[in-house]
């Protein structure tokens, strides 16, 4: 780190370290520029672990320690500012706190070690509404009597507009239908300048909703990268007095807001664990990591890390390209993993898991999933052979019968975290169990209170009856 007193040590004024809570929110604390010295990255700066969320018995003060590997300029405040991403240790030992999600990845990676692979490269894909003057004030009592339920939740300025982009016809729509391209163009150049790499944007399919893609990087960067991208997009949206979601499903009977993640396993050359010979140029190696994925996803649990909201469930719904099953196929957008058919380069070959969505706190969503592959690779698990693919028929228009073969995913949170209760042995060794214990607690709270608040579609269904 001494490479980067010297090169920021008479240029910032500010110094902002930036941690991340148990739900994948970014947290910061500022510090004036003079403190940027060897001892902050050895002594770091204490905290209450417990505010962020982690297992009250871990709630003795914690340190963070700035990781020099994530320094870059914050461009939203006024004065200069050195922005890190931090790592969190327990004061006493200095260990490492094995349930912070930066730790937690970084161990996951380690353990790619026993299936022969050194990383894993990811590439996610950003979805989100943006709204105009959305009140930030939900409490219940108001959302009830506010919500229209025929336009779904809220109103977009483009929803006021229906002429300009009209239900489910966004996808890659230009100006002035894409009235928020320029805005895009502001968040990628800031993204490229902090050192996120951005693939494309463009509008997606729902009235307006956005897609920024970034280009693979290792895990633990594709995770810090989806944070920094949220990070960007609220803050410059907010320049312009606009917000943003990310939320699955904003907007009933529009298109949802997944956060697919493309995906391959790399040995210690570099070299694509995923690329063979089988069905869609993928290996035997790949598929074994796919039938883990589809597995865990199956029962519930990996989707409890990847899908961990009450609102994740009204994404995965038929009619709108968000997966409903456990399936691979190469193109079908109803299936869980999809193997693009577009890749023709070996080395660039990947899987595409496109159920995850961003409400999960991606160093845990990536590191299950990681773990539910690698339990496959051990298991030497074959996904055809288990039913669960190549499906390439559309899930969404088969008939009864013909579903009757499929293996659909739990419907609602509840149901992940009863799968994670039971089926969490591939998990073990990188989510301790207090911390399995805490998530399974904090979600199946999240999930009562959204089923015992009434809905504006019980007022619509039931108020005369
Ligand atoms: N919005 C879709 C989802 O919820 C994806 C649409 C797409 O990228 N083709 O996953
Ligand atoms: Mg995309
Ligand atoms: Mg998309
Ligand atoms: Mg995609």
């Amino acid at each position: 780190m001494s490479h980067i007193i010297e090169k920021y040590a008479n240029e910032i004024e500010f110094i902002d370290l930036k941690v991340v809570d148990i739900h994948g929110r970014l947290r910061h604390v500022m510090l004036p520029g003079d403190r940027l010295t060897e001892s902050l990255f050895t002594e770091g700066v204490g905290f209450d672990a417990s505010n962020f969320g982690f297992a009250a018995v871990e709630s003795s003060d914690m340190i963070m320690i700035p990781d020099p590997e994530t320094a870059f300029i914050d461009p939203f405040y006024t004065e200069k500012t050195l922005s890190f991403f931090c790592d969190v240790y327990r004061v006493d030992s200095l260990e490492p706190f094995p349930q912070y999600p930066r730790n937690l990845l970084r161990t996951t990676v380690e353990k790619l070690k026993e299936v022969h692979a050194s990383d894993a490269m990811m590439a996610p894909e950003l979805e989100f509404h943006i709204f105009e003057g959305l009140s930030y004030e939900v409490s219940a009592n108001r959302v009830y009597y506010e919500v229209d339920v025929s336009e779904g939740f809220w109103r977009s300025s483009e929803f006021s507009n229906q002429n300009v982009v009209g239900r489910k016809m966004g996808y890659h729509r230009t100006p002035p239908a894409d009235i928020f391209a320029n805005f895009r163009n502001e968040v990628v150049k800031i993204l490229l300048k902090i050192g996120v790499p951005v693939k494309y944007h463009h509008h997606e399919v729902s009235s307006a909703q956005h897609e920024i893609e970034l280009l693979f990087q290792n895990a633990l960067k594709a995770a810090d990268s989806i944070l920094l991208t949220k990070y960007v997009i609220r803050n410059t949206a907010s320049r312009y007095g606009l917000v943003v979601t990310f939320m699955p499903k904003p907007i009933y009977e529009e298109a949802g807001n997944g956060m697919h993640v493309h995906q391959f396993l790399v040995d210690e050359n570099g070299k694509n664990l995923f690329s063979g010979n089988d069905y869609g140029g993928l290996s035997t190696f790949a598929f074994q990591y796919i039938a883990g994925v589809l597995e865990h996803s199956l029962t519930g649990s990996l989707l409890a890390f990847t899908n961990p909201s009450a609102n994740s469930f009204k994404r995965l719904v038929p009619g709108f390209e968000a997966p409903v099953c456990a399936a691979f196929a190469r193109a079908n957008r109803s299936a869980a993993v999809r193997i693009p058919g577009y890749v023709k380069n070996p080395d660039k070959v990947r899987i595409e898991f496109r159920t995850m969505d961003a409400t999960c706190n991606p160093y845990y969503a990536l590191s299950a999933i990681l773990l539910a592959g690698i339990d496959g690779i051990k298991k030497k698990l074959d996904p055809k052979e288990m039913g669960f693919g190549p499906l390439e028929k559309n899930v969404y228009l088969m008939s009864y019968k013909e579903k009757e073969s499929i293996k659909f995913f739990p419907t609602n949170l509840n149901a992940t975290l009863n799968g994670l209760k039971k089926d969490n042995e591939y998990l073990k060794g990188i989510f301790d169990e207090k911390l399995i214990a805490n998530w399974y607690t904090l979600k199946q709270e999240e999930a009562r209170y959204v089923n015992s608040v009434p809905s504006p579609a019980e007022y619509q269904l039931y108020f005369d009856l």
